[in-house]
């Protein structure tokens, strides 16, 4: 069976490995698809926290159950051969301050699939927990469902911000994230949804998923403020950009990684006055069967955000492009022979 590993920093191969045996409440997925997204970068240029090397990145995956260990047939969560499943990658200890007080995302032992100890799903075939796979309907694409996971961590970033019906939403930064985020603006209440990246190709995906007020710079809007403003770029930037665009009582989200060493700019006195919140927004919490569900719905226009497919010897080229911003989703097909173009 093939892998891609990550055998230590910066040290990217693929390689020959013993098929996985799927432990007690465990099952073996035969891999659909993977996203990559920027943590794979992080991952391997070892910036992520924790990482442990040998690693096999991927922690947006699809599949098909392909085998049950004991036990995974049963109870609630029983699954069964054929079923085509979408993985929550994250895992936590149970045991500390943040997980007994409700925060499992913020765990302080907290384990995720692909990107810190336990290996990922870019390889033919993976085992993962039972309470962590998610069975999907037969007639949902397995391919598209990989964004799934983003789709998570979006629903999390609503789950921390107010919904008030008609509210105006800004959002920076028309990547996977931003613009998951701004298609379910209009879901959360939103009157409006903006959009902004200073890359125009980007914003011809926002047309294409349907978001309707789309710029690259936001003093070309036809607002000056706005009840929600969403950072998804972390650039610095962007964020000095969109903080005084909230308006008096609005809430501003940091939901893009800055570099941890970079700070920026703004007004207390603003912040005092107009009484405008600011939070952030880490990862799952208790929204991955919520993802399947909005993704079941329609609530995500997915194929115009998926570009291009690579087979796991292709690995390498597909970091090499997301690293230059080229295309728009990438994932890898561990099971499929040929790189394709999804969209021309
Ligand atoms: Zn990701
Ligand atoms: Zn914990």
């Amino acid at each position: 069976m093939r892998a891609v590993v990550f055998a230590a920093e910066g040290e990217l191969t693929v390689a020959e490995r013993p098929e996985p045996v799927p432990g007690p409440r465990e099952v073996l997925i035969e891999t659909a698809a993977v996203g990559i997204c920027g943590t794979d970068t992080h991952v391997l240029d070892g910036e992520f926290e924790g990482t442990v090397f040998p690693l096999v990145p991927g922690h947006e995956a699809t599949g098909t159950v392909v085998a049950l260990g004991p036990g995974a047939d049963e109870g609630p969560t029983a699954l069964a051969i054929g079923d085509h499943v979408a993985v929550n990658p994250s895992s936590t200890c149970g045991e500390c301050d943040l997980c007994l007080t409700g925060r499992q995302n913020l765990c302080r032992a907290w384990n995720g699939m692909g990107v810190v100890r336990a290996d990922g799903a870019a390889q033919q075939r993976f085992t993962a927990p039972v309470a962590n796979v998610f069975r999907l309907r037969p007639d949902t694409d397995v391919f598209e469902a990989a964004l799934i996971e983003p789709l998570a961590c979006a629903i999390h970033g609503w789950d921390v911000l107010p919904r008030r019906m008609g509210d105006h939403v800004l959002v920076y930064g028309s990547g996977t994230m931003g613009l998951l985020m701004a298609q379910l603006a209009p879901r959360a209440g939103a009157a409006s949804v903006t959009i902004v990246d200073v890359n125009p190709d980007r914003l011809v995906t926002a047309a294409e998923v349907g978001i309707e007020h789309r710029y690259t710079s936001a003093e070309d809007a036809d607002r000056a403020e706005w009840d929600v403003v969403i950072d998804c770029t972390g650039s610095i930037a962007a964020i000095e950009d969109g903080l005084p665009r909230v308006m008096a009582g609005g809430v501003f989200q940091h939901f893009g990684v800055a570099p941890a060493e970079a700070t920026a700019h703004y007004s207390p006195f603003r912040i005092y006055r107009d009484e405008v919140s600011v939070v952030g927004t880490m990862a799952v919490l208790n929204s991955f069967g919520r993802a399947v569900a909005m993704f079941e719905a329609g609530a995500i226009k997915a194929r115009p955000m998926i570009s291009h497919s690579f087979t796991l010897k292709d690995y390498g080229q597909a970091l090499r492009m997301f690293r230059a911003g080229q295309g728009r989703k990438l994932q890898v097909r561990p099971n499929q022979d040929t790189s394709q173009i999804l969209l021309s």
